[in-house]
């Protein structure tokens, strides 16, 4: 049995043993709540804080205005639901949003707010030259870079637009730790991470909060983080996500320059021996991870699964919504056409993969997409209709 490769970095990353080493001494024998007033819970404080303060430093915050919250899908709709001035207005976000912001903004639409989208160019930016700012707005929300095909949004331009008429939010999920990220540089009003899309662990991220703003909370009931996210902080994920961040920052020139010659090495070798292909997004500027392609003649979820038994592992989409057999929402705001939306793959990289993983998993996706064109062009199947593909 082939050894399987992951290609699905957007969706997770493993946790490195550096993390994992962070973490060990607040998941063993010593247990601390930050808020015990004993030398535990004071060990246990003092490690929280330190986290918040390396994580801050990292991201060009001020310790206090770092939230803690259980990843990005809490912290999006924390700074939707939190932020947003009274209704009427509008509430204005990309076409190209992850749903853990389209999904809030939808619930504000439903209770009085207008929703406004700004429009994308077909390499996946937003459009400045179109995008239009209501005077009424009462909360902006503009991801950094998509989670689909890597395309980096011009957020301080937009920032710029806005004026301070309205909170901005930014969810970075999908850059955070693959580029660099200045919370004050990029002038948001709030800032999403993720610490398991950078090597970190599951269940923490951070909402990062520009010091004197007013945040309604989501859940209610403790005094911890000033009320803004109650309850008890799991001390161990925050060193995890400090640690995490940390390691990625402290090598980005290298983790970039080493992503950078296996996306080279990725399109290189499909543009080769699996034409036609289509790169959705742009061939430079956006995260190198992200690579999003199509294959006219196969389709998606058929090539998916193809992958999946040759130990491939990618996605046709966003993690969150690769349930549905839809389009994507992304590629389609993009302009694609019906073959390219039909046929599009994510695959994303990460700077731990290492020898000949990429060359293997690159010759078995030849090897699928070939067999697939194969069974597409063959006579109807008159058992199961035109295309074998359809008996996989
Ligand atoms: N925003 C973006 C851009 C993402 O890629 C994701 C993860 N798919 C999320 C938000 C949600 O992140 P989490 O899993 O931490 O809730």
């Amino acid at each position: 049995m082939h050894q399987p490769v992951y290609l699905d970095n957007n969706a997770t990353t493993p946790v490195i043993p550096e993390v994992w080493e962070a973490m060990r001494p607040f998941l063993g024998d010593r247990p601390g709540n930050p808020a015990s007033s004993h030398a535990f819970g004071r060990h246990a404080r003092k490690a929280l804080e330190d986290a918040r303060e390396r994580l801050a430093g990292l991201l060009g915050a001020d310790p206090d205005e770092v939230i803690f919250t259980s990843g990005a899908t809490e912290a999006n709709n924390l700074a939707i639901f939190g932020l947003r001035g009274p209704a009427p207005g509008t509430i204005v976000t990309s076409a190209i949003e992850h749903p853990s912001v389209l999904g809030p903004a939808g619930q504000l639409g439903a209770t009085g707010y207008t929703l406004s989208t700004l429009p994308v160019t077909s390499a996946g930016n937003v459009d400045l030259d179109r995008a239009d700012f209501p005077a009424d707005m009462r909360l902006v929300s503009v991801m950094l870079a998509n989670h689909e095909t890597g395309a980096v949004q011009p957020i301080e331009a937009l920032v710029e637009r806005v004026e301070g008429h309205a909170p901005f939010h930014c969810d970075t999920a999908a850059a955070a730790g693959k580029i660099p990220v200045s919370f004050h540089r990029l002038g948001v009003t709030a800032l999403t991470i993720s610490g398991h899309k950078f090597h970190g662990p599951p269940g923490i991220g951070a909402l990062l909060l520009k010091r004197g703003t007013k945040l309604r909370p989501l859940l209610w009931g403790g005094h911890q983080q000033q009320g803004r996210r109650p309850g008890s902080e799991p001390v161990a994920l925050a060193v995890g996500l400090a640690a995490a961040l940390d390691w990625c920052v402290r090598n980005f020139a290298e983790h970039a320059a080493r992503v950078l010659a296996l996306r080279k090495q990725f399109l290189d070798r499909l543009r080769a021996d699996a034409a036609p292909i289509v790169l959705n997004g742009s061939e430079t500027g956006g995260i190198p991870h992200t690579i999003n392609v199509s294959f006219p003649g196969c389709a998606a979820d058929v090539l998916l699964m193809k992958l999946d038994l040759a130990g491939v592992a990618c996605s046709t989409g966003s993690a969150c919504s690769s349930g549905s057999l839809l389009p994507s929402p992304v590629l389609r705001a993009m302009g694609a056409a019906p073959e390219v939306l039909g046929s599009a793959m994510r695959f994303s990289l990460s700077r731990l993969i290492e020898g000949d993983a990429l060359e293997e998993a690159l010759s078995r996706i030849v090897e699928c997409t070939q067999a697939l064109r194969r069974c597409d062009s063959a006579p109807a199947n008159p058992r199961f209709g035109p295309g074998c593909s359809r008996t996989i």
